[in-house]
């Protein structure tokens, strides 16, 4: 476990730029608060492969930094990248201020 002042700079350091519309989406609505059943529910996806894929994007932003998955970290890397100018975080967050985190209801989502 590195000392917080580390884990700190590494998630600046820490770009994803190539986060694909799904991975935005699913970062977008984790960081809002929102559980795998629910997402995969408003996704129209499995929800067993929802928690792997929420589980996988944990890990793209927790493993390089030493951390164990957790959402607190995505939300910390998020508002960190959120303008970043490789834009890694740019998409989740106009989703989220755009209110497109999640299709209208009854247009299953693609990406
Ligand atoms: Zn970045």
């Amino acid at each position: 476990m590195l000392e917080p002042h580390e884990t700190w700079k590494l998630i600046q350091e820490h770009h994803l730029p190539t986060l694909s519309e799904l991975e935005s989406r699913l970062l977008a609505a984790s960081v809002a608060g929102w559980r795998a059943p629910a997402i995969a529910r408003r996704l129209f996806r499995d929800e067993r492969q929802t928690r792997k894929d929420l589980a996988r994007l944990e890990d793209l932003v927790c493993v390089p930094v030493g951390a164990e998955r957790n959402v607190a970290l995505l939300a910390w890397w998020l508002g960190y990248h959120r303008d970043c100018s490789r834009r890694c975080a740019a998409a989740a967050q106009e989703m989220i201020e755009t209110d497109t985190v999640f299709p209208p209801e009854n247009t299953p989502a693609t990406g």
